[in-house]
C-alpha cells in the first residue's frame, strides 16, 4: 500500500489562515516541511481519505490526476476534512473523464447532509455517489476492505477512524480522534497493523479528548504492541499538527523519532 500525505495541518492550516502568531511566522520564514495544508492522504492513487478545501491545490502541487480518483473515504464533516462544493466540478462540461464510472464517497450521515446542501440542486447521480457507512460494518471498496470504527471527536456526529486492508497490508487511519474509545479497541486488537496514522494536533501536550498529543499517541502504540496488533515492523506516523504546538518540523520530527514515530509532512510518502 502506497500512502501519500497531501496535507498534514489542522483545520486552520499552518501558517494558519488568519494568524499572526510566532509559530506561523517561523513556518512562513523557514517554509518547506513547515508549511502544512489541511489533512488528507492518497492511497494507491485511487483512494483518498478526506477531501479538504486544499484538494485543488494538492492536485497542482503534486501533479495528481484526479480524473483517476475512484473513492473518497470521509472521516467526518469538519470543514478541513470535507469540502462538498468542489464535487460539482466533476459534472460534464467541467470535467472530461475517460472512465465514466462515478466517484464514490463514503462517510457518515452528517457529511451526507452537507453534500446534499451543497449539491442537492444538481443531478450528481452516477457522477458522484454518496454511500453512508456504519461503524463496525466492513465494506468492500474497490480492492480494499474498509472498516469504520468510532472515533472520540465531535459529539454531533459519528466520526470514524478507518481500518483499511489492501493486498495483505493493513492500515489504521486514526484521526481526527482523541484516545480511541474502548468499543473501538475491541476491534483494533484483532488486526495486525503494518501502518498506524495518529492524530497529533496537540504536539507534546498530554491532551487526549477530541484530539491527541504525543503522550496519548505513545499509549496507543504501546497498547497495540502489547496486544500484538502491532510489531516492531509497524510504521507509526503522526499528523494533523496545529500551529499551537509551536514546534517546527525538524523539532517535532526529532521528538517523534525518539519515541518510534515518523512525523508526517506535506508530500511525505511511505509504503507499508
Ligand atoms: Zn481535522
Ligand atoms: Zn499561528
Ligand atoms: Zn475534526
Amino acid at each position: 500500500m502506497k500512502i501519500k500525505f497531501l496535507g498534514t495541518g489542522a483545520a486552520e492550516g499552518w501558517p494558519a489562515i488568519f494568524c499572526g502568531c510566532d509559530a506561523c511566522k517561523r513556518a512562513e520564514k523557514f517554509g518547506g516541511k513547515n508549511i502544512r495544508t489541511r489533512t488528507s492522504c492518497l492511497i494507491d492513487d485511487i483512494y483518498m481519505i478526506d477531501f479538504p478545501p486544499d484538494t485543488y491545490m494538492h492536485k497542482l502541487i503534486y501533479n495528481i490526476d484526479l480524473s483517476k480518483l475512484k473513492y473518497v473515504i470521509i472521516t467526518h464533516s469538519h470543514s478541513d476534512h470535507f469540502y462538498a462544493y468542489d464535487f460539482e466540478m466533476r459534472l460534464e462540461g467541467f470535467a472530461y473523464i475517460e472512465d465514466d464510472s462515478p466517484l464514490n464517497l463514503y462517510g457518515n450521515e452528517k457529511t451526507k447532509e452537507l453534500f446534499d446542501y451543497a449539491l442537492g440542486h444538481l443531478d450528481m447521480e452516477g457522477v458522484v455517489d454518496y454511500n453512508i457507512v456504519k461503524a463496525f460494518s466492513p465494506l468492500k471498496i474497490g480492492d480494499a476492505l474498509v472498516t469504520p470504527l468510532p472515533a472520540d471527536h465531535s459529539k454531533g456526529e459519528d466520526c470514524f477512524i478507518y481500518v483499511i486492508q489492501i493486498d495483505g497490508s493493513t492500515l489504521l487511519y486514526g484521526h481526527d480522534s482523541g484516545y480511541f474509545p474502548e468499543e473501538s479497541w475491541e476491534s483494533l486488537v484483532q488486526y495486525e497493523f503494518d501502518g498506524v496514522i495518529l492524530d497529533c494536533t496537540f504536539g507534546t501536550e498530554d491532551l487526549r479528548s477530541g484530539h491527541m498529543g504525543l503522550p496519548a499517541n505513545i499509549d496507543i502504540k504501546n497498547r497495540l504492541l502489547k496486544s500484538n496488533a502491532a510489531s516492531i515492523d509497524t510504521k507509526f506516523i503522526i499528523t494533523h499538527f496545529s500551529h499551537n504546538i509551536g514546534l517546527m518540523h525538524h523539532e517535532i520530527e526529532e521528538i517523534a523519532k525518539a519515541h518510534g514515530f515518523i512525523a508526517a509532512y506535506d508530500g511525505f510518502e511511505i509504503e507499508i
